[in-house]
């Protein structure tokens, strides 16, 4: 197949390049440093508002995305927090606000992100919002490749690129 001919469409791996910035200006992610992003279409790899975007681009082809917190990582939910006593941490880590730390969700085994939100005396806050729920983002970005997903990377719903093989 000719890659030139392809547009972006469900079952194509499509190779970005991009940046991205908040409503504020502040540019906090881009290709430019970690290079370009490779991914299947339609199997939900990037956030729903760029990916719907993307949809007919062709290679070379460039657009200005800006993506609502609802189709990017969900609007802000103040009750999405937890209180957890100081003695649940390890001794000797020295806690910080906005620290990230894994837990694992005992229902579903999944792992899911904390953040410390704040430290009291005897306890910690640690707020389970993604860092950018709440946010509108603005993409920039480009379209520098396009091929057909082959068959393993449809039935696992992501591109194999780089170092991502299993
Ligand atoms: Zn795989």
């Amino acid at each position: 197949m000719n890659g030139k001919n392809l547009v972006v469409a469900d079952n194509t791996v499509v190779r970005i390049e991009y940046s991205l910035t908040l409503q504020d200006g502040e540019v906090i992610d881009s290709s430019a440093e970690d290079g370009p992003l490779e991914f299947l279409q339609g199997a939900q790899e990037i956030i729903p508002g760029l990916e719907a975007a993307l949809y007919g681009m062709s290679v070379g082809e460039r657009k200005e995305v800006v993506v609502t917190p609802d189709l990017a990582y969900g609007e802000y939910d103040p009750d999405d927090y937890q209180v957890l006593p100081l003695d649940a941490f390890e001794e000797g880590v020295e806690l910080e606000p906005g620290m990230e730390i894994e837990f694992v969700d005992e229902e579903s085994g999944e792992p899911i992100t904390g953040y410390i939100s704040e430290i009291q005396p005897n306890a910690v806050v640690i707020d389970f919002n993604h860092w950018l729920a709440g946010e509108t983002l603005h993409f920039d970005v480009k379209v520098v490749g396009i091929r057909p997903a082959l068959p393993d990377e449809v039935a696992h719903g992501h591109a194999h690129s780089g170092d991502h093989h299993h």
